[in-house]
């Protein structure tokens, strides 16, 4: 069993990433910004507490994130080991997955920061609001900005968390796809 983070500005790869180890590793994506879009989409209140701040750009509370990713590592799927994309997002939602890794019993194996050219992730983002059929409402140049800045100011400082305890691997993700994919598989010894 993996169980693994990928950590990356939006438009890093981290969910093109996480798809195909979930394909090729048989391991389980977990993607908040997933479960969040899902959450609006079936209408439900914890879609309507965050609808709107999803679509400016920031960053939902701790408590709501990390109160999904506890329900949702509780069911069985999650047992053949799980990706974690675009989660933890803050040094408070490293802390409580830490916490949440231990309670279980559980290891996590890596942690994987996707290194990108953020001058040219606006394109890449763009892109996939020109091509893409399911269309996110936070794929819009003023809200990227806003998404760039809160990973910033929010989610980079978990970089220093993991890399002081020896934990943060890196690779490159201005390389193709499969070259990326590649680089991870290494990592993970696979
Ligand atoms: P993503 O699909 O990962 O780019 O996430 C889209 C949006 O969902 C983000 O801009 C945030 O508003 C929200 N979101 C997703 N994951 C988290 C998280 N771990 N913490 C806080 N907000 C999140």
């Amino acid at each position: 069993m993996i169980n693994l983070i990928l950590i990356g500005p939006p438009g890093a790869g981290k969910g093109t990433q996480a798809r195909i180890l979930e394909e090729r590793l048989g391991l389980q994506q977990l993607s908040t910004g997933d479960m969040l879009r899902a959450e609006i989409d079936a209408g439900t209140p914890l879609g309507l507490r965050v609808k709107d701040i999803m679509a400016s750009g920031a960053l939902v509370s701790d408590d709501i994130v990390i109160d999904i990713i506890r329900k949702r590592m509780a069911e069985p799927d999650c047992a053949k080991g799980v990706i974690f994309d675009g989660f933890p997002r803050t040094v408070a939602q490293a802390r409580a997955l830490d916490e949440m890794i231990i309670d279980a019993g559980l290891k996590l194996n890596a942690v994987i920061q996707i290194v990108v050219d953020e001058a040219k992730l606006i394109g890449r983002v763009l892109e996939r609001a020109n091509t893409s059929a399911e269309k996110r409402p936070d794929d819009d140049p003023d809200v990227l900005k806003k998404r760039l800045s809160a990973y910033h100011a929010q989610t980079a400082p978990i970089l220093p968390y993991y890399e002081t305890a020896g934990r943060l691997q890196k690779v490159d993700g201005m390389q193709p796809i499969e070259f990326v994919a590649s680089q991870i598989k290494t990592i993970l010894g696979r």
